[in-house]
């Protein structure tokens, strides 16, 4: 017998279809140069600091005095201790280092986390929505409640009509590009606090925050530590896609009802979870995480991120210029484009593709709420962006 739950996931995987419409077209005219603005993967290389970093860790592998085998299961010291100070204490948030618990990505991470929770905890996600919060919740058998994020709402979802005990909050958005303030996510915390809930609180897109009044991290806000589990990717701050590190932030605070009369937390239970589970991130990975930390590394990937968030500028410019109506892209390196004249997300899609032969994601494939909408990136390099604004001003 297998688990049926996973019968119940929705068939066609939405990238999978893009490609697949994308072959179809490349087959019927393999002349056109198409531009992909529509899978989230970064295209600039690591920075020097990182390279530097993993040739020096692979150096030490090829000796016995500094060989590594299996690491200690949380993570590094070396890596916890770095996250901690700059990502934390730099911004006045006291986390510590057995909080941290570093792992292969935010994708493993966030799809894993469900696993502590009890099978009949209602869970509520925003919608559009990053899919793995839905899919990982659907094959453990759990129901979903939808919180529309529209224009109408300024994509910040309201408060759940019913009680939910688990909320999933990823904010800079994917994929709406859009972001809470300081004063939107206490809105959240209170909520939390006062309804026994769990925040799950993605942070992937962090790096990209440019406005003062956008929190970096959950736990600016207070009482976060008791109701929020935070995490965290290397994958679009330093381009480590390939490469593959993350972390989650699991306070030692953050305790049910049953977990204080039982004299243990999420962290203890988190930590047998990695332990049984995970064998841990590559040494490689970690020292090249690492690495980003150091004053040359920040100021390189600030600059990489500084890269991107101008193609960002560029394309708001463009297609607000044109009359499209866009909202993200000024604190995340997502677009959220309207698409024009009431077409579905998936017509506008097609439409995108034949004629100006650019790759979009439709915002369907995200959620209900992502209807009429389609998703750009600003993860291109700069010469095929401009050029894809170029053919889509040319679309009328
Ligand atoms: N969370 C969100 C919202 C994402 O968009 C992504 C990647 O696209 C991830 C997590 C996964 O990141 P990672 O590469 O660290 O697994």
């Amino acid at each position: 017998m297998i688990n049926e739950n996973f019968l119940k996931l929705s068939g066609a995987y939405l990238f999978s279809e893009i490609a697949r419409r994308v072959n179809v077209f490349k087959t019927q005219h393999p002349e056109a140069g198409i531009i992909s603005l529509g899978i989230g993967d970064v295209t600039q290389p690591l920075c020097p600091a990182v390279i530097e970093a993993l040739h020096k860790a692979v150096d030490e592998m090829a000796v016995a005095a500094t060989f590594r085998g299996y690491g200690p299961e949380r993570g590094y010291n070396f890596l916890r201790e770095a996250i901690v100070e700059h990502d934390f204490r730099a911004r006045g948030i006291n986390i510590e280092a057995d909080e941290v618990f570093v792992s292969d990505g935010a994708k493993s991470d966030t799809g894993n986390f469900q696993e502590l929770l009890g099978k009949d905890v209602r869970i509520a996600v925003t919608d559009p929505v990053y899919p793995v919060y839905v899919d990982s919740n659907v094959m453990a058998g759990r129901s979903i409640v939808k919180l529309p994020c529209k224009a109408e709402n300024g994509f910040a979802p309201e408060l759940p009509g019913e009680q939910v005990d688990v909320v999933y909050l990823c904010y800079p958005n994917n994929p709406t590009g859009t972001t809470l303030t300081r004063e939107q996510l206490k809105v959240w915390v209170d909520y939390a606090l006062s309804h026994n809930a769990l925040i799950f609180y993605d942070a992937a897109y962090e790096a990209y925050i440019q406005s003062d009044d956008v929190p970096h991290s959950i736990y600016e806000i207070e009482g976060a530590k008791e109701c929020a589990v935070e995490f965290h990717s290397y994958s679009k701050t330093a381009g480590f896609t390939g490469i593959r590190c993350g972390y989650t932030v699991v306070p030692k605070e953050v305790k049910s009802e049953e977990l204080k009369v039982k004299n243990s937390s999420l962290n203890q239970l988190w930590n047998r979870r990695q332990s049984t589970k995970f064998n841990g991130t590559s040494y490689l990975s970690q020292r090249a995480a690492e690495a980003i930390y150091t004053p040359e590394g920040k100021a390189q990937v600030q600059a990489t991120v500084g890269y991107y968030m101008e193609n960002a500028r560029l394309m708001r410019e463009a297609l607000t210029g044109i009359g499209f109506t866009v909202y993200g892209g000024k604190d995340a390196p997502y677009l959220w484009l309207q698409t024009p004249n009431g077409m579905t997300s998936w017509e506008f899609f097609d439409k995108m593709l034949q004629k100006a032969h650019v790759v979009c994601t439709p915002g369907a494939g995200f959620g209900s709420s992502g209807e009429g909408f389609v998703r750009l990136t600003a993860f291109g390099n700069r010469e095929q962006t401009i050029e894809a604004l170029e053919r889509i001003k040319t679309l009328g």
